[in-house]
């Protein structure tokens, strides 16, 4: 056969498939998928039919579709016929999960039934991705006819942590900054906002027993020379505002108070609670490792009564289950001369500081169980010895990862690896496809001894510290990261991804993220 015949044989075959993609550019994927014929229209006649539990659900989608449609749609709990969105929660559909949800689409009525509200608010983000881009305006857009196409969508995520940590403390994220990322990352599903409150360079939350640390902790030392804007903290009442803003779009917001190290700030305010007792100024961010020798005094009880009280408050402010405690880079260097800390090693029968510090994560651990809540730590809280209870987040490259020290533990594990996701890389380092890649499995036959909670891109900000910048940093790479803790495996494809994440590039835009320029 002719090249040119076949070639153009070949495009005819892909054609249909193409069209199907972009007809349907929902990201993460749906785990099963059937089109239809047909399109369901949005107009002025259309309502929403909700039973009385799912009346906030109902009211949200009216207050996602109303600004750009610019007219309104009803909300009623009588039936209705002809063209209406019905809501409902259906125990029969127990088996997809809490967060699972099924989206019937035919052209006189929608129906969106969950076992929980939690399905049913994901299924609405796949509604408003099947719509046309402009729905994502603000303002009333003219001349666009709102069909959705007929489909049908069973749906529910591989993994239940799909996150992304914000570091607050090297850069101050404003609250309204924090919103719209909080807005974005539930358009995709992902489920988990990791803050990064507390860092050598500033501490990010208030704590009512203790006022030094916003007044002090929270600002950059003026010889550093540093924009007023990348200091500050949020008062508790930013918090409650953020922990509902963020409940409303199934995003959970896990503080992280780090300890033993990255302290450095807490002793610009309480200097008795590090080894040498020194004070320091908080310095910005500098090149290199960046990691400073002072940390809290294991040996000293100031420091746990310090560290208990801001935990009463911590787990008051944050309904989550998790505390992240941080636990990484924790230089020993003054714990081995420090007096108390030596007393300590020697009283608790310790053989070492790695062993002084796996002590001090443990009884922080225990604190906390007593709260009701479960310790979250970066993977050096392994060193030493490791408590079950404890969730091991694993930041070090995936191959580091895999060789040395997964097969060792049976812990709860969190995947973040530099190799993969770490969103302050360049995207030389970490593209999008890159991303996308990662399985995040001990190995192909999924033996993994731990049980994997999921994945979460970790954005550091010492560098990128303006809102257009952390953006770039964060877009378009973040949705690949969404699809991979969504999305089976076998049911990803980089090719079709690419496909739909042209679309939803626009959406981007649409929704003010300045997203980075990738060439695929
Ligand atoms: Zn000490």
């Amino acid at each position: 056969m002719n090249y040119k015949i076949l070639y153009a044989f070949c495009l005819i075959l892909l054609i249909p498939q193409i069209l199907v993609s972009k007809g349907i550019a929902i990201i993460p994927s749906p785990q099963f998928f059937q089109e239809k014929e047909g399109v369901f229209v949005l107009n002025q006649g259309t309502s929403i039919m909700v039973q009385k539990d799912l009346t906030a659900k109902a009211n949200q989608l009216k207050n996602y579709l109303e600004p750009a449609l610019g007219f309104d749609l009803s909300v009623t709990s009588k039936s209705l016929s002809g063209n209406y969105i019905e809501l409902k929660k259906d125990k029969n559909l127990a088996q997809l999960g809490n967060e699972g949800y099924k989206l019937e689409i035919n052209p006189n009525k929608i129906s969106l039934s969950a076992f929980s509200e939690k399905g049913i608010f994901w299924g609405i983000q796949t509604l408003r991705q099947l719509l046309p881009d402009a729905v994502l305006r603000e303002a009333p857009v003219e001349g666009v006819k709102w069909e959705i196409p007929c489909i049908v969508i069973e749906d529910s995520p591989r993994y239940n942590w799909r996150g992304l940590m914000l570091d607050c403390s090297r850069t101050f994220i404003p609250k309204e900054e924090i919103k719209k990322y909080i807005e974005a990352i539930s358009f995709f599903k992902m489920n988990v906002l990791h803050m990064h409150l507390t860092d050598d360079q500033g501490w990010r939350i208030e704590i009512k027993k203790y006022p030094e640390l916003t007044k002090i902790a929270s600002r950059f030392h003026e010889s550093f020379d540093e924009p007023e804007e990348y200091a500050g903290y949020y008062s508790q009442d930013d918090i409650k505002e953020l922990v509902a803003f963020a409940a409303a779009r199934n995003v959970e917001i896990v503080p992280e108070i780090e300890m033993p190290g990255h302290t450095y700030e807490v002793f610009a305010a309480y200097p008795q609670l590090s080894c040498k007792g020194d004070t320091s100024k908080i310095k910005s961010w500098f090149p290199g490792l960046g990691l400073h020798k002072e940390i809290f005094c294991a040996g000293n009880n100031e420091t746990f009564e310090f560290i208990e009280n801001v935990l009463d408050e911590i787990t008051m402010l944050f309904p989550s289950q998790y505390v992240h405690i941080g636990g990484d880079e924790a230089p020993k260097d003054y714990w081995k001369t420090c007096e108390k800390c030596q007393n300590r090693i020697k009283n608790e029968n310790l053989a070492n500081e790695d062993e002084l510090q796996s002590w001090f994560v443990k009884r922080i651990e225990k604190y906390l169980n007593s709260k009701g809540k479960k310790l979250i730590g970066w993977d050096e809280i392994m060193d030493g010895g490791l408590s079950p209870g404890a969730t091991v987040m694993y930041w070090r490259s995936w191959d580091k990862t895999v060789a040395r020290e997964i097969p060792e533990i049976k812990n709860d594990i969190i995947f973040t690896p530099t190799s993969h996701c770490y969103f302050d890389y360049t995207y030389e380092k970490i593209s999008s496809e890159r991303m996308y890649s990662f399985n995040p499995v001990f190995n192909e036959q999924n033996q993994t001894p731990g049980n994997i909670l999921g994945v979460q891109a970790n954005f550091w900000s010492h560098l990128d510290r303006t809102s257009p910048q952390i953006d770039r940093q964060l877009f378009p790479r973040l949705l690949a990261l969404a699809e991979v803790g969504w999305t089976e495996k076998d049911k990803k494809d980089w090719d079709d991804f690419k496909i739909r994440l042209q679309s939803k590039l626009k959406s981007l835009e649409i929704i003010g993220i300045h997203y980075f320029k990738e060439n695929y």
